[in-house]
């Protein structure tokens, strides 16, 4: 494992349910998703803290809601808010959420599973990555997409490093207000792209489900398109983009690189507060 950040729960405002399948349905934007997870808040908070009530609401809440995305990966009707904003999303079957009970095995797995469980993003991402995500995306709906989508994570980083022609540390990204707002914009995209189909089929670059219920890895088909790969096709991917036609490519290509030379312009401009050298600006 190479992060040692807490990338569940990792503070900062960001937490993270996609592991207990928070996104995996068609329509999994922001206001839907807030929406399911008040409802099962509201649900199971209202019930006596114990196995039988608690898996009795996780029947009635399954059975609520809208068929998953991907059929094989499942969607726990015990995730929640945590909080009475509404601003960190995370296991309400938890022992330190219901006072000291753990009611996980009420859930769709068992609660050593979900106790032991790390998803890929552990291993791939190092601590550095993980913080400059973080940091980046302060709020559960973003965050989790983004935590958990190391390629575009990576994918990202690359392409501003292209564009620099040098190597760029993510906590250089963080310390700088300008460049860590602009790595904002870009991994907002996930959320904002334009020209993405409404009622997505696709999850990133996973989908549509093959015929085990399991997400299929997607690629880009340059024969059928007329066209070649680009340094920015992983994260046109990334972002949701199934394109139809080579323009269509072009143009998500051409909004992903906007992004990626503004973080590099604003990691190569001094900040303003920067210190004139002696002899310059001093009369
Ligand atoms: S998907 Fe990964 S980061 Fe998110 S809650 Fe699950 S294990 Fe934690
Ligand atoms: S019981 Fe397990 S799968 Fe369900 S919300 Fe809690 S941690 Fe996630």
């Amino acid at each position: 494992m190479s992060v040692s950040l807490h990338l569940c729960q990792p503070g900062g405002g960001a937490s993270c349910g996609a592991c207990c399948g928070l996104y995996n349905f068609r329509d999994h934007s922001r206001a839907s998703l807030s929406r399911a997870l008040a409802r099962q808040t509201a649900v199971v908070r209202g019930v006596p803290r114990n196995a039988e009530a608690y898996r009795a609401v996780a029947a009635q809440l399954k059975e609520e809601r809208a068929p998953a995305l991907f059929p094989l990966v499942r969607v726990c009707p015990l995730l929640g808010f945590l909080d009475a904003d509404h601003t960190r999303v995370g296991c309400l079957a938890h022992p330190l959420v219901t006072g000291g009970v753990d009611l996980r095995d009420c859930g769709v797995y068992t609660a050593e599973t979900c106790e032991r469980f790390t998803c890929p993003s552990f291993g791939w991402l190092t601590d550095a990555q993980a913080r400059l995500v973080r940091a980046a995306c302060p709020d559960w709906y973003l965050y989790g997409l983004v935590i958990t989508d190391v390629e575009l994570v990576r994918g990202c980083l690359k392409l501003v490093e292209m564009e620099r022609a040098a190597p760029v540390d993510p906590d250089a990204l963080c310390a700088r207000p300008e460049a860590l707002e602009a790595v904002r914009a870009l991994f907002s995209l996930k959320e904002t792209a334009p020209g993405r189909d409404a009622d997505m089929t696709v999850f990133g670059r996973f989908g549509p489900a093959d015929a085990e219920g399991e997400p299929s890895l997607r690629t880009l088909d340059y024969a059928a398109l007329g066209t070649h790969a680009a340094p920015e096709d992983d994260v046109v991917l990334c972002l949701g983009y199934a394109p139809e036609s080579a323009q269509v490519l072009e143009e998500a290509r051409a909004l992903v690189r906007r992004h990626v030379q503004r973080i590099a312009r604003a990691l190569d401009t001094l900040p303003s507060n920067f210190p004139s050298p002696p002899g310059r600006g001093t009369g």
